[in-house]
This record gives structure tokens, sequence and C-alpha cells, in this order.
């Protein structure tokens, strides 16, 4: 990492320049908060007047199902209706970040040389925080630099997909036929964060299986009245196929979440998820100096040898730590 964007004052000029559009700054920035670098709380409090705005999209599903085909796609139609986008493709499993995944992603370099759509792909390399904790920051990032749309694209289906799902205003989860997915969707608790499910490949045999499959499971799923019904979606995304129905089960379920107060709910819990993870990691880095240091020890010599009890030298601990 550079020496020069380290240090905080530096991070206005990087935001004013991330804010002009300047692919190079955004892409610093995303490195930064993606590292978990000491300019992040900085960073978060340059960005924070120029976020909130942004409609965020997560896609979710098992390798090869056709995410990356599908985003691309995705891109081209918001593209096509004057947006800029930004698109973060998060791989929980993968030691790679910045360009190294993108590469292979040939569909992806279709909008390479766009100058109002951003890609960038974020692995777990990188800081104690993890994915989670640096994806929200990205997302802030990209609504800085003016993104109307931000597709945040993970692999599998796992619990961090869901935890990063969880930051999307609208998920879609994607399947294809053969692939055993929607009994895996009813395990994994995919069903819960689905508002929209997309039947890729739907050129290949058991499509239309795989389709009602999904359909039954949502008709047998606990609705409360006026409660969103997920959406089934069939799409070819290798020929650009069923991508405007897709577009259109995104605005109906914004529509939905707007009229409902919904959005607001999910955005609020969101900041207050953000907020809560941020303090707990703060307390859990002050005290592990605390644990370092003879702070820790000394309280515990006197809890061991009875002078003290646990709960005065819990007190203890959480007076040193606002200090
Ligand atoms: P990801 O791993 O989920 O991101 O999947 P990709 O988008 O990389 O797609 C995996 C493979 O499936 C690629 O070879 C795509 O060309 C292919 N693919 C994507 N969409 C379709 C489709 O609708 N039909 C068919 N037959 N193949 C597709």
């Amino acid at each position: 990492m550079s020496g020069s964007v380290r240090r905080s004052r530096d991070v206005p000029m990087l935001v004013k320049r991330a804010r002009e559009g300047d692919p190079r700054a955004v892409a610093r920035l995303i490195t930064l908060v993606e590292s978990g670098d000491e300019t992040v709380p900085a960073i978060a409090a340059e960005l924070a007047p120029y976020t909130g705005r942004a409609r965020i999209i997560g896609l979710t599903g098992s390798p090869g199902v056709g995410k990356s085909t599908t985003t691309s796609e995705l891109v081209r139609a918001l593209r096509a209706r004057g947006h800029r986008v930004g698109v973060l493709a998060v791989d929980p499993s993968s030691p790679f970040s910045g360009g190294a995944i993108l590469g292979d992603r040939i569909r992806m370099q279709d909008h390479a040389t766009d100058p109002d759509v951003y890609i960038r792909s974020m692995s777990n390399r990188g800081h104690l925080g993890g994915l989670a904790a640096a994806t929200p920051q990205a997302v802030r990032v990209l609504e800085g630099a003016g993104c109307e749309y931000v597709l945040i694209e993970t692999v599998g289906v796992g619990q961090a997909e869901v935890e990063i799902a969880s930051l999307a205003d609208t998920t879609l989860v994607l399947l294809a036929p053969g692939m055993g997915d929607s009994i895996q969707a009813v395990k994994a608790g995919i069903l819960e964060i689905a508002d929209v499910f997309v039947v890729n490949k739907a050129d290949r045999d058991g499509a239309d299986a795989t389709y009602h499959d999904i359909q039954n499971m949502i008709s047998l799923g606990e609705r409360a009245p006026g409660e969103w019904r997920p959406q089934v979606v069939r799409a070819i995304a290798a020929r650009g196929e069923g991508i405007d129905d897709i577009v259109a089960a995104i605005d109906k379920h914004h529509r939905w979440m707007a009229e409902r107060g919904e959005l607001r709910r999910r955005r609020l819990a969101r900041a207050a998820a953000e907020v809560e993870a941020i303090a707990l990691g703060t307390l859990r880095a002050r005290m592990g100096s605390l644990r370092d240091g003879t702070v820790l020890e000394t309280l515990a010599q006197r809890v061991a040898a009875g002078e003290l009890d646990p709960y005065t030298a819990a007190g203890e601990v959480l007076d040193q730590l606002n200090r």
C-alpha cells in the first residue's frame, strides 16, 4: 500500500477524486476499506453525505449457476437506462482480490471501457472484520462515486453469503436446472433471503421442473397478508434473455418496499447492525491490547486468589476500555 494515502489527511482528496469519477481513486479507496486500513473511519466520514441513495442488489447462488453472466447483463440493462453502476464480486473463499478474479470474467470485460461502470472483486484476504465489515464500506465508496445501482455478487449459500446478502435492498438467488439447488435452497435457509429467484439456464432440460419446484416451495411458505411473495423469473443469461424480466421483478420489489416502509426499515436495520459490528470490533481490539498488557493479568490474579469478584473485575475492564 502506498504511504501517501495512508495518512488520513489525504483522504479528502482521494474522495474528491472518486466523486469526480476517477476510477483509480475508487479502486484505491476500495483497497483501503478491504484491507481494514487505519484510514477507514476517515473515509467513511468523508463519504457519509453521499451515501444511502443507491439501490443495492445482491446476487447469490452456487458456482457456475450464471451469476457473473447475469450480473454483466444486468449492468448492460441498467446502463441502457442511463444509470451509473457499481459491481462488487465478493468471493469469501478466494484468496484473490483486486483484478485477479475479474481477469477470468470475460463477460465483465464488455464493460471494462465504460466510465460509468465500476467493477471490483473482493476476497477474504485482508483484515479481521472480514468481508462482512468491508463490503458495506466498499458500497459507500461506489455510492460516493455516483453509482445509482450497486450489484453485490457472492458465491454460494453459506453464512458469509447470507450476511452479505443482508446488505442488499433486493436479493436475487440464482438457480439452474440439474444442480439440486432447489432442495439446497431450503436447507440453507436461502428462501428467507430471496426476494427474487432466477431460474437461469432455462435453455436446459429440467428448467421447468426447477421453476415449478421453487414456485411450490414459495406457496408452502407462510406469509402474512401483504407480505412480499418472492418472484420467480426464468432467464437464459448467456443469451441475454429474461434480463428485462429480472429488472422488472427488482423494480416491483423496490416499489413494494417503498410503499410499505420496508426500504426504510431494512436500511435502518442495516445501519444498526453496522454500528453494532464496528463498536464490537473496536471493543474486541481494545480488549486484545488489554490482554497483551498487565491489566487483565493483574485482575485475573486477584480474582483467582479470591481477593476480587469477577463482576467487579469486569467492571474495571470496561472502565479501562472506555478511557
Ligand atoms: P457463476 O460461477 O455463477 O458466476 O457462473 P458464470 O456466469 O460464470 O457461468 C457459468 C457458465 O455457465 C459459463 O460457461 C456461462 O457461459 C454459462 N451460462 C451462463 N448462463 C447460461 C444460460 O442461460 N444457459 C446456458 N446454457 N449456459 C449459461
